[in-house]
């Protein structure tokens, strides 16, 4: 009687610290929310330097296109997290649960599992009109996408499935993972994330990129003799470049640097060698070897596991605050605790995007320096930088907050910038 009291006592403390938390963690959201719409309606004035390089209608074009895309990924996330907010405070949760529990006869796992296959076919269903609309309709209007509907469905479906399958079986480990360290799970997790990001980072180039697009080895020519020299200047043992089909997709050029160990490769988008100067190639290869040379996959890798664990760790804090009564030691967690997951998943996500971003852009400024240093051509720099930004249609100089918020590159205008100023000295 007396225990039971006391154990009341404290649950109620900590569910009051919940609220605080949780109501702590939604003003945020919102505030960001609310900053980040009003600075996208109200765009600061253009950096004079910007008009050396773009017309307004540059200017114009980017902000319009990327205005549509950026709502309709707002709106996404909104719809996402709303409906989850709804299915744990309305308690239908909770109710969905226990009858996926009673139907699978109280098989933990299977009820679980299902319970996730449900949840995560509601939050498809929701973000569907906003996926279809921005990556389909959108970038037909602009002129951006080549491809038919029957070959964007087969996308869609391929990349759903594969999602429904790894989250699924990280679902189903997480939980397995409360029951058996009820502890020190939230360590378990972030170890087996860690493990899975390094196998996942070793096994994209290899086994699923390849799922999306064709990859050919890049071929004898001049820009096979420029990889070889640039390589050669940068020290690095550049073996592996390869050509993407990017083109039977889209008209947006882009080029990236990937894998781990014997996977580690440079990639180049089709679009690229068609459309850009040589010189401009030579400017996006020697980024991508700057990228290569500095480690940086590595240590996005290691900022990756690091955030990992923080974020397990605030979820067991936040969860054994919030539900007390449901956690019972030596039992996996109630399956409908997955709802209050994702919306801590949706939450924090949001919240960490500065960081995140903040430490790419440092390394895109890291590698544009060490590309201007293996070319010592920044005027073929500024002028890839201007080709990109008017090619694909991104924001040019938009207001600072947006950047600091959503950007994993600097600005284009700020690239530009650099560039010009990398030179002063020589
Ligand atoms: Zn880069």
């Amino acid at each position: 009687m007396f225990r039971g009291k006391f154990m009341t006592e404290r649950m109620g403390k900590g569910l009051a610290k919940a609220s605080i938390l949780w109501g702590l963690l939604l003003g945020l959201v919102a505030l960001l929310i609310a900053l980040y719409i009003l600075f996208l309606i109200l765009p600061p004035p253009v950096p004079s330097l910007v008009w050396q390089y773009f017309t307004s209608l540059d200017v114009e074009r980017a902000r319009r296109y990327q205005m549509v895309m950026r709502f309709s990924s707002l709106l996404a996330y909104l719809a996402k997290t709303g409906l989850l907010l709804w299915l744990w405070w309305s308690g239908r949760a909770a109710a969905l649960a226990s009858g996926i529990l009673r139907l699978s006869g109280q098989r933990y796992f299977l009820a679980t599992g299902l319970f996730f296959i449900l949840i995560w076919a509601l939050l498809k269903g929701v973000a569907f009109p906003f996926s279809f609309y921005s990556s389909f309709i959108v970038q037909h209007l602009w002129g951006f996408s080549t491809q038919t509907l029957a070959s964007w469905w087969v996308d869609y479906l391929k990349a759903s499935g594969i999602d429904l399958l790894l989250s699924g079986i990280g679902t189903l480990l997480f939980f397995w993972a409360t029951g058996r360290w009820p502890f020190s799970w939230w360590a378990v997790a972030g170890l087996i994330l860690a493990f899975w990001m390094v196998v996942e980072t070793f096994l994209w180039p290899v086994v699923l990129a390849p799922l999306f697009n064709r990859f050919e080895p890049l071929k004898e020519g001049p820009v096979k003799s420029m990889v070889v020299e640039l390589s050669q200047r940068a020290g690095l043992e550049v073996k592996e470049v390869w050509v993407m089909d990017a083109s039977r997709r889209t008209t947006k050029a882009n080029a990236y640097f990937t894998g781990l160990g014997k996977t580690k490769r440079i990639v180049l988008y089709d679009n690229l060698l068609r459309d850009y100067s040589p010189e401009e190639v030579e400017a996006v290869v020697a980024h991508e070897m700057g990228h290569w040379k500095k480690g940086h996959i590595v240590k996005g890798l290691l900022w990756g596991i690091v955030g990992g664990f923080i974020f397990f760790i605030l979820l067991y804090g936040i969860l054994r605050l919030t539900a007390p009564g449901e956690i019972v030691p030596g039992q996996p967690y109630p399956p409908h605790l997955l709802v209050v997951i994702l919306v801590f998943v949706q939450l924090i996500s949001f919240l960490a995007q500065p960081v995140g971003n903040a430490l790419s852009r440092r390394q895109e400024v890291e590698a544009d320096r060490v590309a201007l240093e293996l070319t010592g051509n920044r005027q073929a720099m500024v002028e890839l930088h201007v080709h990109l930004a008017r090619r694909n249609l991104q924001e040019i100089a938009p207001h600072a907050f947006i950047e600091w918020l959503t950007y994993s590159h600097p600005a284009p205008w700020r690239r530009i910038k650099d560039a010009l100023k990398e030179g002063e000295g020589e």
